[in-house]
């Protein structure tokens, strides 16, 4: 008798933005005149700049001559885009990798998701809550939901981090033990960041207790204080326990073309079950070649076509149209009296929601009263509620428009 995989059953249903769709769905039925604005799902709304479309143009040129056609592909990556992301987005910052060290893929989600896939479940997992679903999924996919008992080989186990306005969203270090920590800053959905000072607290725990920390850079890109760290490996001491996963998603209107990368050093180590130390960077490599091959010739170079000179300058000022889109949801916020977080250095403005109401109520409130879409703060997590995310993908008439309107939200 064929079984099924429980581990599938115990996941909470997907219920965030399938409900907020539904809501959406039977608003817009019952009031068909409605302008609806959406500052809800954090997707690109800008097209693709010209320095991409022409790199890709030209990789399709590549893929019909015969001269320069292309079949499959280093499953690793192309060395072209390798290099260039080395050279442009850790030389500049002082860090040093070999090419052996960074995986190209075709997505964050599927990198920060499988990435657990190598690392034992018998290990505890520390996530921050509010939190990117996917961490959570994923380890309660792979059997992480039982208490841990090492000598039993008892499965591990996933324990919440509480951020919230009095943490800064950054969380305190675990008060028990936990063996793999997953950070993400600039952070979604609360917009925080975390300082070099913050990161080097986490890197110095994850080395006395032989954790590893899986830290989620998808947003690095949209840091405009230049005391920020971009990067895990900014702080002295990460290559040796921590993985960092990158994505051209939101930095440069991936979202539909997919192309991202994780960086694992050789000098990470994880421990078989007899204390042994072992590399991981082998293991991945390893896992990544089986299951994986290759993210397409056209995205890849059109990755690479991020670092030119002219791309460059391109994906800048698509992200200044996100960011004075930011800075407008801020500023007219503020003025109404909100409570406002994030929104400086990463495209998430997280808000207390007014009045002591839920962040579901506020949600209703907004779309039934001035017809715009956010997203409920107690969807990423239990410590999200009575706070809600407004994202800063937009087109700027809209987030105006938008910002006109919560002027008129009656409370
Ligand atoms: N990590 C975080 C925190 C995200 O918010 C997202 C996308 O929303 C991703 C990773 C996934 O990005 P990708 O499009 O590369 O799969």
């Amino acid at each position: 008798m064929i079984q099924v995989n429980e581990n599938f059953l115990k996941l909470q249903a997907g219920y965030l933005f399938p409900e907020i769709g539904r809501r959406v769905r039977a608003f817009a039925a019952a009031n068909p005149n409605a302008k609806i604005i959406r500052l809800g799902i954090g997707d690109v709304t800008e097209p693709l700049p010209p320095a991409i479309i022409q790199a890709m143009h030209k990789a399709v040129d590549d893929m019909a001559s015969g001269e320069t056609f292309k079949g499959y592909g280093p499953e690793q990556g192309y060395d072209f885009l390798i290099n260039a992301i080395i050279e442009n987005d850790y030389k500049s910052r002082g860090v040093s990798l070999d090419t052996d060290e960074v995986f190209v893929s075709d997505g964050s989600k599927c990198d920060t998701g499988n990435f657990q896939e190598i690392l034992g479940v018998a290990n505890r997992i520390a996530v921050t809550d509010p939190v990117y679903p996917v961490y959570v999924d994923t380890n309660v996919m792979a059997g992480r939901t039982g208490e841990y008992d090492q000598a039993k080989s008892q499965y591990g186990k996933i324990v919440y981090m509480p951020c919230n306005a009095d943490n800064n969203f950054v969380p305190a270090l675990p008060s028990e033990p936990v063996d793999i920590i997953y950070l993400c800053y600039p952070n979604n959905p609360t917009g925080a960041v975390a300082t070099k000072a913050e990161l080097a607290k986490w890197v110095a725990w994850a080395k006395a207790n032989k954790a590893i920390i899986l830290f989620d850079a998808a947003y690095e890109s949209f840091i405009s204080d230049p005391a920020i760290p971009h990067s895990i490996y900014e702080i002295d001491g990460a290559k040796d326990v921590a993985v960092e996963f990158r994505s051209y998603s939101k930095t440069a209107g991936f979202t539909g073309l997919r192309c991202a990368f994780t960086v694992v050093p050789k000098t990470v180590k994880a421990y078989t079950s007899s204390g042994k130390e072992v590399a991981i960077n082998p293991i991945w490599s390893r896992r990544h070649t089986t299951k994986f091959n290759g993210a397409s010739y056209i995205s890849q170079a059109a990755a690479a076509a991020v670092y030119s000179p002219q791309g460059k300058k391109e994906v800048r000022q698509i992200i200044d149209i996100y960011m004075n889109n930011a800075a407008v949801i801020r500023k007219s916020l503020s003025a109404l009296g909100y409570s406002v977080y994030g929104g400086v250095n990463a495209p998430y403005i997280w808000l207390k929601t007014p009045g002591g109401l839920t962040s579901w109520q506020f949600f209703d409130k907004l779309l039934g009263e001035i017809n715009v879409v956010g997203t409920p703060g107690s969807g990423f997590g239990p410590s999200g509620e009575g706070y809600f995310r407004l994202s800063a993908f937009g087109k700027p008439e809209n987030v105006i428009e938008a910002m006109e309107r919560f002027k008129k939200l009656k409370f």
